[in-house]
Parts: C-alpha cells; structure tokens; sequence
C-alpha cells in the first residue's frame, strides 16, 4: 500500500539522542551537504571510479527474448486521440491571490519551457502531452510574440520550445527570431521527422542555438515506441544535419523497461554524432505512457539503472561531452556525486517548478513545469492574466516555494535527504501515487529497501481519462524482498565495486 514508512525516523536533528548526521555515516550515506563541502566529486567514503571509460558499456536486459518481442509486438492501447476540440483550456477565469509574499518576488522564473502547439508528425506510445492534433485555442503569433516580451519582462533567460512539434507551429521562425531579440536563448526539442537542412539552416539563422532530437533506443525499440516504422533514421538524418550545418546538438531519451538495455547503444550514438550533452529522464506514467504500464520500470529495478548510468557518465565526461540525468533520475544514491556532481547546481534535487522554471501550454495556460498534470497545476491563462500576475499570485505555482515538510509523506516524510530533495520530481511523484510529497522513483530509497529486505512495486488500479499531461491511479505495494522473507545480504554502496 502506499505507505507507512517503518524506517528510522531521520527528521529533527537527532534520533533518538544520536545526530542524524552520525546515523548517517554509520548507515554509508552521502552526506546532505556533500555537495558544499566536497569539490572532488570521488572524495568522502566511496572512492575513485574504477569503471573503464573507454569501453563501451554491456546491459543485462530486464525482459527475457519472449517479453521483449511481445512488448515489441503489443499494438497500441485503443484509446483514441483526445477530442480536443471539447478540451479547451481550464484555467481561463482563474482567481488569482490578492497579495504577493516575499517568497513570490524571490522566486524567478530563469528558464521558460514552451509547448508551441500540440500538433505532431508522430504520436509517441509514451508522450506526456499525446501530442497530435493542435489545440483547439492555441495561442496566435501575434499573441505568442506579446507573450516574448512578457518572458523577458518577467526576467527569464531561456526559452527552450517544445511540441507537438515546434516547426509545424505556423511563424515558429519568426518566434524565435523575438525571442533573440528580447535578450533570451532560445533552444528546440524536437522528434526529428522533418527536421531536413533546410529546416536546420533555417532555424540556425532565425537564431536557434541548440536542437535537442529524441532518441529512445535502437532503431526497433525507438519505432515502437515513437509509434512511427522509419522514425529512428530520420531522428539520426535530424542529427546529422545539424551536424553537417554546424547546429549544436543534444539527445534526449526516454528510460523504460523496453529501452534500459540498449543505453549504452544510445549512449555511443551521441558520442558518435557529436553532440553536446545527452539528457535522460525515467519514462513516468503520464499521458499515452499511462496507458502501457508494462513499459514504466519498476521503482525496484532503478537498482539496475543506476550503475549502468554512472558508468555512462565516466565514459561521456572522458570524452568531454554533458551527461545531463534529469530531474526526475534520483536521488542521492552512492552515484549522486558522479551524476550531479558537476551540473550547475549539484545536490539541488528538489523540484525547481515555480522557482526557477515556468511552464507554458499551447493555448497560454501556465504551471511551474511543462510536465506538470495540467488539472490541478494550471495556475492561469495569458489571455487573462499577465504573465508576472499568474507567475506571483497562482496558487498551482506556489507550490514548491515554501518548504513544508508537513506536505512529505510515506517514505519521504521520514527520509534523511528530505530537506534537501523535498521528494524530487513533483510530476514523477504525482503520477506514480497521485499527488506529491512521496517519490518512490528513488535510488536511495530503493537501496534501504533493499537493505531492510523490502522493496515497491506499482500496481495499475485505474487508467487514465485520456486527456494531455493526464495521469493514471496506482497502487504502490511494499512486498518482502526477497520473497522467502530473508533479508538480502547488505548492498554494497560503493562504486569500487563496478567491473
Ligand atoms: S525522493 Fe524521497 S526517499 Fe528519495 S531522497 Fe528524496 S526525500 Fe528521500
Ligand atoms: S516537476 Fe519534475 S521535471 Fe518539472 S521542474 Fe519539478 S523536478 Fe523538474
């Protein structure tokens, strides 16, 4: 059941007389603070790295032969595509608060996420947004452009645009033209499909300075799961074009049961293709991805993933290229260090949505965060509101500014890192339990199950309506592990031991 935790109580500043920090250490955990304290990312408890960075990585796959081509062969889930056309936007109308706190005017939005039209070329078996067909009430250009000078207004400092597919937006160009000339970077994510080098030269002039393509796997797994035969040779074309024109490149992938063996494939791809960073995220059961749950890992499978990704990570720093894990790969497991140790803020794995991040959909409804569910987490419409209004006065972006612990539940209330990481991800931790303050999407949790002879198991209970950003219900049971009721031996916390 989702749950009562029966772990040490790590809150306050001792246990039982004894400082947590002391606990702590006896227990092998990364400090809290490691990452003010500690420059050198090896230094503190569990040693160098001894990973060769210049093999190439080897995965033991999750799915036997035969789950893998029945997975492989599933047909699509027949829900059909939204009708959008009855889904107009919910937040028109929002009340907003009288008052701005000082928390409101501390929080600055630096980075803008933007959702340009829900309209797609593909319709991936695991997009958040089941992305498709426009929006009914997309906003106008000549509403998105007023909408640029709101962003630069309100101080942001990077606009990175998403779909849908960005380029079937009619004047995305000239969007991102305003968006240079307001002072912002301005960054596309895309799956690739007509990403041609005329569209590259194009998007290159209008001032894009990166293309971040989507890549899920080999070229199979990728297919199936982009729901579109031929997808992976056009998302490499899309790569090699912005290559061959001089567009820094990125990857980003998706990591589910299908696709966690084939990693390190991708992996030598990016380096291959010479991009500039590769960002990764956990596949979560938000939108189409709701729908298979056969595809969502495990919360106790992270156990395999997290090797896998830290001996990536020595490989891509050895060739001088961005391993970017995001936000939702936590937390504070024996290779925080090596995977967060060097982003910008390292060791800040609470959620930024509302603080430094505002999300914005297609029709100018706006939450903290682009993956947000977009019920409950819809603080305003531009159309409205200005956009410092609802980013100061919407209750949906208050959320994170002010730490309550009292909001952390289940395993999380309980945890030692739960000042610091607040339970991470508030959209991982809300599709996967239904609301947020209890992330069971977590290494090191995942490893004192392990050590205490237990670990969590999402189970579907009811599907999701089928509507963008919509999420389904799960339960989340704690089972003995292993299932003879005898306790594994202790899981050794310490990179040294990686082949
Ligand atoms: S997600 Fe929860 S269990 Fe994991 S480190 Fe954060 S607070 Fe602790
Ligand atoms: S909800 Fe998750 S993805 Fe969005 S800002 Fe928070 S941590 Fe990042």
């Amino acid at each position: 059941m989702v749950g009562e935790p029966s772990v040490p109580v790590y809150r306050g500043r001792t246990v039982g007389g004894v400082k947590k920090e002391q606990l702590a250490a006896r227990a092998g955990l990364v400090p809290r603070n490691w990452h003010r304290a500690l420059t050198d990312p090896d230094a503190a408890g569990h040693g160098p790295f001894t990973g060769s960075p210049c093999r190439p990585t080897t995965v033991t796959d999750l799915l036997s032969p035969s789950e893998r081509q029945r997975l492989l062969a599933a047909p699509r889930p027949r829900r059909r595509l939204p009708l959008l056309e009855t889904l107009p936007s919910r937040a028109r109308g929002a009340v907003l608060a009288p008052e701005v706190r000082e928390t409101d005017l501390a929080a600055r939005p630096v980075h803008a996420v933007w959702e340009l039209t829900l309209r797609c070329d593909l319709a991936c078996r695991h997009c958040g947004s089941r992305a498709g067909r426009a929006r009914p009430d997309e906003l106008s250009l000549p509403e998105a452009l007023e909408l640029v000078e709101q962003l630069r207004g309100l101080g942001v400092r990077e606009v990175t645009l998403i779909g849908g597919e960005v380029y079937l937006y009619p004047g995305w160009l000239e969007l991102v033209r305003a968006v240079r000339a307001a002072g912002m970077s301005c960054a596309l994510v895309s799956g690739g499909q007509g990403v041609t080098l005329e569209l590259v030269r194009a998007a290159r002039e209008a001032g894009v300075q990166s293309l971040s393509i989507s890549l899920d796997g080999e070229p199979e797994t990728h297919d199936r799961l982009r729901g579109k035969r031929g997808a992976h040779a056009r998302a490499l074309a899309a790569l090699q074009a912005a290559r061959a024109l001089g567009l820094p490149s990125a990857v980003n992938t998706q990591i589910n049961r299908l696709n966690l063996a084939e990693l390190p494939q991708v992996a030598e791809r990016v380096l291959a293709l010479g991009c500039h960073g590769w960002q990764m995220q956990l596949t979560v059961p938000a939108g189409r991805a709701a729908d298979e749950p056969e595809l969502l890992l495990q919360p106790y499978e992270l156990e395999q993933l997290f090797p896998v990704l830290a001996r990536l990570e020595a490989r891509f720093t050895a060739a001088g290229v961005k391993f970017l894990p995001g936000n939702n790969v936590g937390y504070f497991g024996p290779y925080e260090r090596r995977l967060r140790g060097r982003l910008r803020c390292p060791g800040d794995t609470a959620c930024s949505a509302g603080r430094s991040v505002i999300g914005i959909e297609a029709n100018g409804d706006i939450k903290g965060c682009p993956s947000l569910p977009t019920r409950g987490w819809v603080g305003g419409n531009v159309r409205d509101h200005r956009l410092i209004d609802i980013w100061q006065r919407a209750e949906a972006l208050r959320y994170t500014r002010e730490h309550q612990g009292g909001r952390l539940w289940g395993f999380c209330a309980s945890c030692y890192y739960a000042d610091e990481c607040r339970a991470g991800c508030t959209w991982t931790a809300t599709t996967l339990v239904g609301r947020p303050g209890n992330n069971p999407y977590c290494h090191h949790r995942v490893l004192v199950g392990q050590s205490e002879g237990w670990r969590e198991r999402l189970v579907p209970v009811a599907p999701a309506p089928g509507e963008p950003f919509d999420y389904a219900t799960f339960q989340l049971v704690r089972e003995p592990w292993p299932p003879s009721g005898v306790a594994p031996l202790a899981h050794s916390l310490s990179p040294r031991e990686l082949p």
